[in-house]
């Protein structure tokens, strides 16, 4: 048994599903907040600006401020920050954009010298991935902002980046640095800015490979639910296991009384 001193919570399949708060959700937030344990929530949504996704978990009952949402935008703008990168060529939708002209990146229809993808829904045409492979054949280097292979939204699976960033890195021959989850560096971000070692931190999650074997390699305590994506398969057949599974968010706060 291990006691952590703060959690990092997936948003989908976790706190929402679709448009509705998992049951015990919200409450199970609050008593985060009443208890005094620090959270961040670290998605690997590419759909929404860090301001977006704090709005939206806002309307549906969960008040959590801007500053503690880590997106995969965030850690793209980090990204080319260390690669001296000062445009891209963003394909993804929603007003994800605003993350990347807010930090000064230059959104660039042509010529990019990175080309970063996200969870792009209907955005994704012939021409829009035509588009993206001729830059990486140039020389372009390929940023992930996530490479799930599918999400679960109100109607069901849905495919998510992946697909299509493998697509990419076939036809150019090329490798995508993922910048969301699992990368480590992502869950340092959210750690960094609680201060919290990812030895005492645990993560809370219903994706086993990028919410559990994600969070195994970067050192942290590793909380599956059985909500959202869960499939029990899936979990039998996980090269990494969870170090504790528990039915869903509501079960949280008995998880941490009695020690991880
Ligand atoms: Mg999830």
């Amino acid at each position: 048994m291990v006691s952590v001193d703060a959690v990092l919570l997936d948003i989908d399949g976790v706190l929402t599903i679709g448009e509705e708060p998992v049951m015990g959700a919200v409450d199970a937030v609050r008593w985060l907040r009443d208890e005094g344990i620090p959270f961040r929530l670290v998605t690997n949504t590419t759909r929404r600006s860090r301001r977006s996704v704090a709005a939206r978990l806002g309307g549906l009952g969960f008040a959590i401020p801007e500053t503690w949402c880590f997106t995969p935008a965030m850690a793209a703008v980090s990204r080319l920050g260390e690669m001296d990168a000062s445009a891209c060529h963003l394909i993804a939708t929603g007003d994800v954009h605003r993350d990347f002209e807010e930090a000064g990146i230059e959104l660039a229809d042509g010529e990019a010298p990175v080309v970063v993808v996200g969870d792009a829904g209907d955005r994704w045409t012939y021409d829009s991935m035509n588009n993206a492979f001729r830059l990486l054949v140039g020389g372009a280097r390929l940023i992930a902002l996530e490479r799930d292979r599918c999400w679960r939204d109100a109607g069901g699976l849905a495919l998510s980046a992946g697909p299509f960033v493998a697509a990419l890195e076939y036809a150019a021959k090329t490798t995508a640095e993922v910048v969301g989850k699992p990368s480590p560096a992502f869950f340092r971000l959210a750690l960094t800015d609680l201060g919290v070692p990812a030895g005492r931190a645990g993560m809370i999650g219903d994706d086993v490979e990028t919410d559990i074997g994600g969070a195994r390699s970067a050192g942290l305590v590793a909380v599956l639910v059985r909500t959202g994506k869960f499939r029990p398969e899936t979990l039998a057949k996980a090269p990494v296991a969870p170090d504790r599974v528990i039915d869903s968010i509501a079960d949280l706060p008995a998880l941490l009384e009695r020690g991880v």
